[in-house]
């Protein structure tokens, strides 16, 4: 009898436990952040390449160094800044859909903007 009672509560124990564990781990799983669309465009930032959707977001055919122009310009395919964009840029150099820039290499979005924006000179 004494050793049933002492099963039954190591069973219920382990029961417990194992909740516990279980409820832990998807505690933790939902507590890991989806990427927003703002995380997504600071990601493209981040790899030279404009957001998802952006009809000039190939760049497969740039060389690593090429890509690098858009990296370290901080290139974006759509501006955040108002009144800032490729398309009133000095440096930008219009085309359908996709422009060029005179210093980020690469197919330009002109709703686009990076680091070096310099006012359109008129
Ligand atoms: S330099 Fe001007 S045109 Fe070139 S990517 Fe930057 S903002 Fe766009």
């Amino acid at each position: 009898m004494n050793e049933n009672r002492l099963s039954r509560r190591t069973f219920l124990g382990l029961t417990l436990l194992g909740c516990l564990s279980l409820g832990g781990v998807s505690f933790l799983a939902s507590c890991q952040k989806k990427p927003d669309a703002e995380k997504q465009g600071a990601e493209g930032m981040a790899k030279g390449g404009p957001a998802a959707g952006d009809p000039c977001a190939d760049i497969s055919g740039l060389t690593e160094q090429e890509k690098q122009t858009r990296v370290a310009n901080s290139y974006v395919g759509k501006s955040t800044i108002e009144g800032k964009q490729c398309s009133n840029c000095n440096l930008f150099s219009s085309g359908t859909p996709c422009g060029t820039c005179s210093l980020v290499r690469g197919p330009i979005n002109p709703d686009g903007y990076c680091n070096a924006w310099v006012a359109r000179k008129t």
